[in-house]
């Protein structure tokens, strides 16, 4: 999930990236995926892993088997997720339905795992590795947009699959349930350090220079937490009273989701002891400066 981009910008279904990355578009473009959800052959054999299948959308699978078409596969090997929103683990069940019983791998998070009892999950913790023919993946836990976030290092080309966490169009929603932009915060810094040269992202097109999309990342979230400081000089204001200052050039259908993640800096500001709120609720809360 991203935050609201302007629906329009359009990528091949198909696309080979890299000697070992062929890219298959999930067919599900929205408001909030942007022109849909990437989702990879990676490797360079016959058998290839798949990064998250998509939402789940009845036009995917054709564009996925044109894809293996095209990359030379004859088998999924397997199929590893970045995390467990819909948009990624949606289209697992129609991949296997398709493909046989595959083995399915992602960080734990029960509460949201457990609708998802019958894929007999695979679980994957920080460092793991998933490899097949031409291809190491090494698994980054990157809390923030998603408590079981991980990120993969392609160790061959020191590039990144940055899942949901760093995108090729728009930036990251931090939902108000289950995100935390002080976690995501920490998640970039992480992928920061790991200095990739590519990244792979979730949804949008290849980025090239990942160390500098990674700290435009940074630099952004900086910015926002200072526009909405510098909204609060006014006076104390509810969520949606900042976001209509620091989020005025946008179109008032994206200000809910604007929300969202203006409540997460609240929070983060909160915890920091620079703000506090009038009510538990973020939504209905006064926030004023301490
Ligand atoms: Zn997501």
């Amino acid at each position: 999930m991203t935050a609201p981009v302007m629906l329009g910008m359009k990528l091949p279904d198909v696309d080979v990236w890299s000697e070992r990355v062929t890219v298959a578009l999930g067919q599900n473009p929205s408001l909030f995926t942007g022109p849909g959800t990437n989702t990879y052959l990676i490797g360079t054999g016959p058998e290839r892993i798949l990064l998250d299948p998509g939402q789940g959308v009845p036009g995917y699978l054709p564009v996925l088997e044109r894809a293996m078409q095209r990359a030379g596969v004859s088998r999924i090997q397997e199929i590893v997720l970045t995390h467990g929103h819909p948009d990624h683990i949606g289209g697992v069940r129609a991949v296997r339905e398709r493909f046989g019983k595959l083995r399915v791998s992602k960080f734990p998070w029960p509460e949201a795992d457990a609708e998802y009892e019958d894929l007999e999950l695979t679980l994957l913790d920080d460092g793991a590795v998933a490899r097949t023919e031409g291809a190491t993946l090494r698994g980054v836990h990157t809390p923030g947009h998603a408590p079981d976030h991980l990120c993969f290092v392609l160790e061959e080309e020191q590039a990144l699959f940055s899942g949901d966490n760093v995108l090729g169009v728009g930036t990251t929603v931090i939902p108000s349930q289950n995100g935390d932009l002080g976690q995501y915060l920490d998640s970039l810094a992480r992928l920061l350090a790991l200095a990739p040269r590519r990244i792979y992202p979730a949804h949008g097109p290849l980025i090239e220079d990942g160390v500098a999309k990674l700290r435009e990342y940074i630099a952004h979230r900086h910015e926002r937490e200072r526009q909405i400081l510098a909204a609060l000089r006014r006076g104390p204001a509810l969520v949606m009273e900042i976001v209509k200052i620091v989020y005025a050039a946008y179109p008032e259908a994206l200000h809910p989701a604007a929300a969202q993640s203006t409540s997460q800096h609240l929070r983060k500001l909160e915890r920091e002891g620079r703000v506090r709120a009038s009510d538990p609720d973020a939504l209905a809360a006064r926030w004023t400066r301490t």
